[in-house]
């Protein structure tokens, strides 16, 4: 059949609504295949109409379909059964429904972002989270940029550049989507100076480093490794004392960093309230990990240096916006009155093997018993740079249908449930889920062909 012409198709009532252009561009590209192919095959049959309605009424179906695929969205909610609560690749922390509806208002409606209401002038947008970060923490100054990552850029641009930055070779650390401190360093202008060995570092080896050049002391959490057996470092409280006694500035990349308000211990991690009690120079760490708030990147510390910090021009690049400062402000607000609930990734880390247990029983009561479903128990970990080698004890529940494993694995994965294979079986492991993931799973298992 001799392919139809452009302008027939567009004004098929099935495109109205659409964005033209597109439906245009797609159009056309099958219509060039149509053509090629009607040149090619040279035996015509124009008279099959019935054959020309359906091939018509296909090719309006399958440029539809392309358009949908085009245009509907492509970041979508998932259901996280990996049991990593801080997994990067499924978005990190996430957020309370509570915490929305509170930045809603703020959201809707101008707001004092960078202005003064006493004063009736232009004000500091990081102002809003010093006063009840400080006030928590007991530190001098905070300031917020757009990740953690930036943090780090940003102090050693700002304190290091053309000079020197002593760290410990055990921490120069890669994590993930090539954030290495080495490179950091280099884009920062700042000086690396290895010190110590990959597994021993003394005082004495930042002390024998130490010269005019050196800016900063710096310490890096070793978010997805640790050294073991015949190991040494100095702890943060030695360097602060060290760098005190220089006259130069320490800085912690911690990473992760929980907040600890209550003397809560994570593994044998520092708190943030415990590492802010040392009366750091600078310390940074991330609002999506730990603390599980939004991307960001919070620095805190000395009210001076913080100053320095807010003078760098390259802070304009790295600024955060008003839903970042709010989601922060109300995850801060939360924790002070211990509203767990408020931040899923607390609840997911208060959580007791038994609670855990109790989960797995009721995801794996409710999945249909062709799929075998069987209470297990697991490990898992935190994620996001927190001790992945500190396995965390969770339970799941392990599937096995006709299908398998692979292939189980891979239609959960169509239908946005993410789990592992384990031994010829699907784990859905229950660490990170909330409670309405175990109604979809089941609704998801029920309709699953084999
Ligand atoms: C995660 C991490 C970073 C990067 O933080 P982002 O918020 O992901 O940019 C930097 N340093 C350490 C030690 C980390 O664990």
């Amino acid at each position: 059949m001799r392919p139809p012409n452009l302008d027939s198709i567009l004004s098929n009532p099935s495109f109205a609504g659409l964005y033209r252009p597109l439906v245009k561009k797609i159009a056309l590209e099958f219509l060039e295949k149509w053509r090629n192919e009607w040149k090619n095959t040279q035996v015509e049959n124009d008279n099959n109409t019935q054959q020309d309605s359906t091939k018509l009424e296909q090719l309006i179906a399958d440029i539809l379909k392309i358009y949908q695929s085009l245009t509907s969205p492509s970041l979508i909610p998932l259901i996280n059964a990996t049991g990593i609560a801080l997994h990067t690749n499924l978005g990190r922390s996430v957020l309370s429904r509570e915490i929305l509806e509170k930045i809603t208002p703020l959201l809707l409606s101008y707001n004092n972002l960078e202005y003064d209401l006493q004063k009736g002038q232009r004000g500091e947008r990081y102002s809003h989270l010093k006063t009840l970060f400080c006030a928590m923490l007991d530190c001098e100054d905070v300031l917020v940029v757009n990740n953690n990552a930036a943090s780090v850029f940003l102090v050693l641009n700002t304190f290091a550049k053309n000079k020197e930055v002593l760290i410990s070779r055990g921490e120069l650390i890669e994590i993930g989507g090539s954030f290495r401190i080495p490179d950091v360093m280099q884009n920062a202008q700042a000086k690396l100076v290895e010190v110590g060995t990959t597994n021993k570092t003394y005082l004495s080896d930042y002390k024998k480093a130490l010269s005019e050049e050196v800016a900063i002391v710096m310490k890096a959490h070793k978010s997805n490794y640790s050294i073991v057996g015949f190991s040494e470092e100095v702890s943060y409280s030695s360097l602060v004392e060290f760098a005190k006694e220089e006259g130069i500035i320490d800085y912690y990349d911690l990473g992760s960093g929980f907040l600890g308000l209550n003397g809560e211990q994570f593994f044998s991690e520092p708190s943030l309230k415990e590492i802010a009690q040392l009366k750091p120079s600078l310390v940074s760490f991330s609002g999506d990990k730990l603390l599980g708030s939004t991307q960001a990147g919070i620095i805190f510390g000395k009210s001076a240096l913080i100053a320095q910090l807010k003078k760098n021009p390259l802070l304009r690049m790295l600024r955060v916006d008003k839903i970042t400062l709010s989601i922060l402000q109300e995850t801060l607000r939360a924790y002070l009155v211990g509203n767990i609930e408020a931040i899923p990734t607390a609840s997911f880390l208060h959580q007791t093997p038994k609670d855990l247990e109790e989960k797995a029983k009721i995801l794996a009561q409710s999945i249909p018993k062709r799929f075998n479903p069987q209470v297990i128990e697991t490990q898992t970990f935190s994620g996001g740079g927190s001790l992945p080698n500190r396995a965390i004890s969770s339970y799941g529940v392990s599937l096995c249908c006709a299908l398998s494993a692979e292939k189980l694995e891979k239609k959960l994965r169509e239908r946005h449930i993410i789990g592992r294979i384990f031994k010829d079986r699907v784990v859905l492991d229950v660490y990170a889920l909330f409670k309405e993931d175990l109604e979809k799973i089941t609704h998801i298992l029920q309709d699953l062909n084999e």
